[in-house]
């Protein structure tokens, strides 16, 4: 086997942290996107390769047949996953990186090697052991609640119950207690304290995201990605590797920026999303009544509205995902385009599952980026436009939002799409979007439903455009 010196590990270490940072800034546009997942992957070849040539690592055929089994594995998931999945893959992700640290944890805590330590160097390594397995464990469960809830497996109305904050801190003042009594015990046998605090642990990430509603989810799923980076930062540090420290602490850094921005665009508070403040107005809020009639059109007569409208704004949403019709929408959008008419995407930060999901979908269909708008840029020319076609989106045309104290997404900035002279809206059916309220824009009376899939919707009335622009 070929080692390589500490040198060239620390200059590889080096490139690879480069590499990490020159993917994250790409990522902010989609047109560096694709180069930025490239730098991401060779920075971690790098990173993978320096680590298992560095002097010292033995049993690399455990770790050749553990990359390669788990190589297979990731591939083949990667390429089944639909993209409406996507945060559901994110999510358990997301809680490998926290079951690792917890690993790791175990692991150096049990290493001889750590025992051999100086006095000083021991309990600073004793407290890196805690405070990483502590938040793997909150990541590690944390997240598979947060799967089960994008998956629907578990509810997504939040679990409230009386004195949970105290019991909160409660609960962590008693891993503090144990963190002591850990670093002063001797030997091994602090064993019993770790594995204590992290089923406290584990308890604290269950109940966290359990008491989080549905409708701030988008926040939970970004919070969970940075807990994941310090995580891998805190494994880093008990392993005295500064690549992991560096990563981590880029992934955790740049996932609380992240739940910063989600939270403005939510206006929420993040700390009181974080503590599962939210929600507990749905818990209680009696469900207002919905006022007003609704009315559907046919496809031919949507062609017909589109047919005469000199404006026209389309808000996208998850059921735009989960119809894939993002690609006869592109269709549909050239067509009028030629027809002399103007048509813009109006984006909302929470729209679909994922941040950024409709941008990716979009630009996956080639739409041209210059003709996709966020909610700000948009709403206040929503008054002058013609008509508004909601595509599979739901929350985040809700006009509840503004002025139904008692809805839980009550605050949120919402696309003001019942401005527009006529809104059609394509969904299947009348059920609720993922917060689980009610939308009193169904029942506006300039709002007109088209019930169906909305890619046989697009399909069927680019049909009826072409035959009338023929
Ligand atoms: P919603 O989940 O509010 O609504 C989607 C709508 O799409 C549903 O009401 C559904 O109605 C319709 N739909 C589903 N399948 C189809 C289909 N095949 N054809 C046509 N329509 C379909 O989506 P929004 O995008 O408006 O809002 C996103 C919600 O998800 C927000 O509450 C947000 O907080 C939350 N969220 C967002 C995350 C993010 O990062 N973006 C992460 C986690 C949650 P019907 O069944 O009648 O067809």
């Amino acid at each position: 086997m070929i080692f390589i010196e500490k040198e060239i590990q620390t200059a590889a270490y080096l490139f690879a942290s480069i590499l990490f940072i020159l993917s994250l800034g790409g990522l902010s546009s989609q047109e560096s996107a694709k180069r930025s997942v490239f730098y991401g992957i060779i920075g971690m070849a790098i990173a993978i390769l320096a680590t298992v040539l560095g002097k010292g690592v033995e049993g690399h055929v455990y770790i050749i047949g553990g990359i390669s089994v788990a190589a297979i594995i990731g591939t083949l998931l990667a390429r089944k996953v639909e993209m409406t999945s996507m945060p559901q893959l994110v999510a358990i992700l997301h809680s490998f990186v926290g079951l690792a640290a917890v690993l790791v944890g175990f692991g150096s805590y049990l290493d001889p090697a750590t025992h051999k330590l100086s006095s000083t160097e021991h309990t600073i390594h004793l407290v890196e052991v805690f405070i990483g397995v502590f938040i793997g464990a909150i990541t590690f469960t944390g997240s598979i609640i947060a799967w089960g809830k994008l998956e629907g497996k578990v509810r997504s109305k939040p679990l409230l119950y009386p004195g949970r904050h105290a019991v909160n801190i409660i609960l962590v003042l008693a891993s503090i207690g144990l963190g002591v009594m850990f670093s002063m015990a001797e030997g091994t046998s602090g064993m019993i304290y770790l594995y204590i605090m992290t089923a406290i642990a584990c308890f604290i990430g269950v109940m966290l995201v359990m008491a989080i509603g549905g409708a701030d989810m988008p926040v939970v799923v970004s919070m969970l990605n940075s807990y994941s980076g310090w995580a891998a930062s805190a494994a880093g540090f008990m392993l005295g590797n500064d690549l992991l420290i560096v990563t981590g602490a880029l992934v955790g850094s740049s996932g609380a920026i992240l739940s910063i921005i989600m939270c403005e665009a939510m206006n929420r508070s993040f700390f009181s999303v974080i503590l599962g403040g939210f929600g507990a107005v749905a818990a209680t809020g009696e469900a207002t009544a919905m006022e007003g009639e609704v009315t559907s059109l046919n496809h031919e007569e949507v062609a017909e509205l589109l047919k005469e409208a000199k404006s026209v704004v389309i808000v996208p949403g998850y059921g735009m995902a989960v119809a894939k019709a993002q690609y006869p929408i592109h269709d549909m959008v050239q067509t009028l385009r030629k027809a002399g008419k103007m048509v813009r995407f109006a984006i909302h930060p929470v729209a679909g599952r994922l941040p950024g999901h409709m941008n990716v979908l979009l630009a996956e269909a080639n739409v041209p980026y210059d003709i996709v708008l966020e909610m700000d840029e948009i709403n206040a020319e929503l008054s002058d436009t013609d008509v508004v076609m909601v595509i599979g989106a739901n929350d985040v045309v809700n006009p509840g939002a503004q002025d139904d104290p008692s809805s839980p997404i009550y605050g949120m900035p919402v696309i003001e799409a019942w401005k527009a002279e006529k809104v059609i809206v394509m969904k299947r059916s009348m059920s609720s979007g993922y917060a689980g309220v009610e939308n009193p824009l169904f029942y506006k009376a300039n709002t007109e439903m088209l019930y169906s899939d909305a890619k046989e919707s697009v399909e069927k009335i680019l049909i009826f455009l072409k035959k009338h622009h023929s």
